[in-house]
C-alpha cells in the first residue's frame, strides 16, 4: 500500500470520432465550447474538461492536452496520458496516429518532437546542462506483462523495490534523437501486431504503455541538480462491455481481466483526484496500476482521453465510456 500525499486534479476529455459506416446521423449533441456531450437516447448530459468533435485536429488535441503535460515532465514531474474507449473508437489513432509524420501524427510522436526540441535548445544554450532520455514499451495482457521492444515478446516482471518500480527484464533504450526514438516506437507497434497473430494477443484486449524516462543534470556552482521524470502513454484495452459478447474459455478470462483492470484504474484515478491526505491505494492489485504506481502517485499529472463513437448502434458503450470519465473525478 502506498500513501497518497495530496489531491491531484485529473483532466478528463472526450474525443468523438467521425461517424462509422458512412452514416452521418449522430446520436450525440456535442458542444465543444461548453465542453458537454448530450447522449440523446439516454437523456444524459456529461460535462468534461474539454470536448473534441470530429473536426478537431490532432494538433489541437495535442496542444490542449498533451503539451502542458510534456512541459511539466520537462520541469521534473511525472505525467501519464490514458486513452480509454471501446474498440474502434480511436484510442490508437489518438496515441499513435496513422503514421509518424504528417497531419495525423498522434500525441506520442508529437510529444517526442517537442521533448527533443526543448532538450536540444537547452543543450545549445547551456553548457552546464546534460540529459539522458530512455524509452520502453510494455504490453499488459491478462495478468502478465510483455516487452514490446524485444521481438521475441519477452515476459517481464513488475516489482516494487522500496520507493521504486522495476520492470525486470524490460529493454530500456537510451535515445539521443527523434529518429532513434521513433525507430523504437515503430518497432513496438510492429511487435504488437506480430504478437496478435503469433501469440494470440489481440491488441484490443491488451494495454500498451509507452514510457519515456528523462534524467536531467544541471551544474550550478558546486551543486549538481539531478532530476528524473517519467512520461507514460497508455493505450488501454477496449472498454466494450465484455459480458455482452458471447465469450467463453480464454476470451472470457481476458474479458474478466480487462473489466477488473479498468474498474480498478477508475478507482485509483478517482481516489487520486479526490483523496484526502494519507489515503491508501493498493496499486499492486493489478499489473497496470502497479506498473504506473509512481506516475499515478503524488507528484504527477494525469489526463484521461475518452474516445467515443457517435453512431446510435454504439450508444450503450459511449454512455458507459462517458461514465468512466465522470467517475474519474
Ligand atoms: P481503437 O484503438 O480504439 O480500437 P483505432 O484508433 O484503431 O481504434 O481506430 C479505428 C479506425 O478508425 C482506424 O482506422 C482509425 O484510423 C479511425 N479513426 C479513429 N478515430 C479517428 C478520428 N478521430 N478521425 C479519423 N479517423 C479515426
Ligand atoms: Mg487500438
Amino acid at each position: 500500500m502506498d500513501a497518497l500525499s495530496k489531491k491531484v486534479p485529473i483532466k478528463t476529455v472526450a474525443r468523438v470520432r467521425p461517424c462509422f459506416n458512412g452514416t452521418n446521423q449522430s446520436s450525440l449533441i456535442i458542444d465543444s465550447i461548453k465542453s458537454t456531450i448530450i447522449v440523446n437516447s439516454k437523456n444524459k448530459e456529461y460535462h468534461l474538461d474539454n470536448v473534441f468533435d470530429e473536426n478537431a485536429t490532432p494538433e489541437t488535441l495535442y496542444e490542449t492536452i498533451a503539451q502542458p503535460i510534456v512541459d511539466e515532465v520537462l520541469g521534473g514531474k511525472n505525467g501519464t496520458i490514458f486513452a480509454y474507449g471501446q474498440t474502434g473508437s480511436g484510442k490508437t489513432y489518438t496515441m499513435n496516429g496513422n503514421k509518424v509524420n504528417g497531419k495525423t501524427r498522434g500525441i506520442i510522436v508529437r510529444s517526442i518532437d517537442s521533448i527533443f526540441e526543448y532538450l536540444n535548445a537547452r543543450l545549445k544554450n547551456d553548457p552546464q546542462f546534460k540529459f539522458s532520455l530512455k524509452c520502453s514499451y510494455i504490453e499488459v495482457y491478462k495478468k502478465r506483462a510483455f516487452d514490446l521492444l524485444q521481438t521475441d515478446g519477452a515476459t517481464v516482471n513488475i516489482l516494487s523495490s522500496g520507493e521504486q518500480i522495476i520492470i525486470e527484464g524490460a529493454a530500456e533504450f537510451v535515445v539521443t534523437s527523434i529518429e532513434e526514438c521513433l525507430r523504437h516506437l515503430q518497432n513496438g507497434w510492429k511487435n504488437r501486431k506480430t504478437a496478435k497473430t503469433s501469440m494470440n494477443r489481440e491488441s484490443s484486449r491488451s494495454h500498451a504503455i509507452f514510457m519515456l524516462t528523462l534524467v536531467t543534470e544541471e551544474i550550478n556552482g558546486t551543486f549538481v541538480n539531478l532530476r528524473t521524470s517519467c512520461l507514460n502513454f497508455v493505450d488501454l484495452a477496449g472498454s466494450e462491455r465484455q459480458s455482452q459478447t458471447n465469450n467463453t474459455g480464454e476470451r472470457l478470462k481476458e474479458a474478466g481481466c480487462i473489466n477488473q483492470d479498468l474498474l480498478f484504474l477508475s478507482t485509483v484515478i478517482r481516489i487520486k483526484s479526490t483523496a484526502k491526505e494519507g489515503a491508501f491505494i493498493q496499486y499492486r492489485n493489478c499489473s497496470l496500476t502497479h506498473l504506473l504506481r509512481d506516475s499515478l502517485g503524488g507528484n504527477s499529472i494525469t489526463a484521461v482521453i475518452v474516445t467515443i463513437h457517435q453512431n446510435l448502434e454504439f450508444v450503450n458503450d459511449t454512455d458507459s465510456t462517458l461514465n468512466f470519465a465522470k467517475n474519474c473525478k
